[in-house]
């Protein structure tokens, strides 16, 4: 889960996400019941598929969850460890596609169970990154892939999406970190995605033409905005610009809960109307929350377009939290949102 860092990832900004307790569990046998075949299940899915383990390398995306899989045991081939036959069932407490990364905990878990556990943990997220933009064709960031490996107990992780250097930022005790799963997703999520990065990507050339030292917008200012560059590309810029500005200040804000509240509602303000990766169901649940008593602050969290708020409640206040902002959205959306305490846990490994 991404506390703050929304949408910076991609332009190698900075981000601040935390492993949280819920995981993608792989079990392999190896070699699988059926010879030279690689077969995968998935328990929430309850649907299953197989290939030839000899057909990897030059697999071809189904258009199916299996990519994530078939993406990452290309990339390991790729990297010169060959995968054998095997079964792989999958099982999985993420809720799918609510901005909490269950692909990169599908990707991870899985290279994990291929046998990527002696892999180098940076080279492993890049691969599982890789495999995700090359095999599944999501042009994401590394943030997901990276957090789910690099996740640490009692802490967030920040990360430099640039140069990779990350540290652990302690989380102050007296805060609960409560995810509200609006249990709505819009189609408009990954075209919007792809929109956002050529977005970035046309604003980074308009400044390049007064500035030529600037690669990414990690590199921008908001100095260098320019209404000249267009409308909604100097918006865009905007929101990466000061994004990037609000996570270094949310780890500089240490136990100022305050001060972080305060930073969670402007990175949310941003994403609404500068980005506009929000939705009504989003924005309503970050308006509720910021009414009830105990709450720090609220934000969207993921990609957009619906899944999960994360919220900042002081601890004796989540009781009454949780079934009040249950309640106001069951109200306006007749939907029954998920709300559920998050606690920073580590990252992937093996379990037995
Ligand atoms: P998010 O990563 O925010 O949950 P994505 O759209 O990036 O959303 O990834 C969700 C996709 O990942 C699903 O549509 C599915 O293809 C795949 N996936 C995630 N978890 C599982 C699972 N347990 N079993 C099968 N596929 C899964
Ligand atoms: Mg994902």
């Amino acid at each position: 889960m991404n506390l703050i860092g929304e949408h910076t990832d991609y332009s190698e900004g900075f981000v601040l996400p935390i492993a949280i307790d819920l995981a993608c569990f792989v079990a392999a046998a190896s070699p699988g019941a059926a010879p030279g075949q690689v077969r995968l299940y998935s328990e929430e899915l309850q649907r299953g598929s197989e290939m030839a383990a000899s057909g990897i390398p030059n697999a071809r995306p189904a258009g199916a969850w299996t990519d994530y899989v078939v993406g990452v045991a290309q990339q390991l081939a790729r990297s010169g460890r060959e995968v054998k036959s095997c079964d792989l069932l999958i099982h999985s407490t993420v809720p799918v596609g609510a901005g909490l990364s269950s692909s990169a905990a599908l990707e991870v878990s899985a290279a994990l169970a291929l046998g990527a556990g002696s892999m180098d943990k940076m080279e492993l997220a890049r691969l599982c990154q890789r495999a995700e933009n090359e095999f599944v064709g999501l042009p994401c960031g590394i943030m997901d892939q990276f957090v789910s490996i690099f996740g640490r107990e009692n802490a967030a992780i920040l990360i430099d999406c640039r140069t990779l250097e990350h540290r652990a930022v302690p989380l102050p005790e007296n805060v609960a970190i409560i995810a509200v799963n609006s249990m709505v997703k819009h189609e408009l999520g990954s075209s919007a995605y792809r929109e956002r990065v050529a977005e970035c990507a046309q604003a980074v050339r308009f400044i390049q033409g007064s500035h030529a030292g600037v690669k990414t917008l990690r590199d921008a200012t908001l100095g260098m905005l320019d209404a000249a560059m267009g409308e909604v590309a100097m918006r865009r810029a905007r929101h990466v610009i000061s994004e990037d500005n609000r996570v270094l200040a949310f780890a500089d804000a240490a136990g100022d809960l305050k001060r972080m509240g305060e930073l969670f509602v402007a990175s949310h303000r941003s994403l609404q109307h500068d980005y506009e990766v929000s939705c009504v169901e989003l924005d309503f649940l970050v308006d509720t929350a910021l009414g009830i008593p105990g709450v720090y602050g609220a934000r969207m969290t993921g990609g957009g377009f619906g899944g999960c708020t994360v919220n900042l409640v002081d601890p004796a206040a989540v009781g009454a939290f949780e079934r009040e902002i249950a309640v106001r959205y069951k109200a306006e959306y007749g939907i029954d949102p998920k709300v559920f305490e998050c606690r920073p846990s580590a990252g992937a490994g093996p379990v037995s």
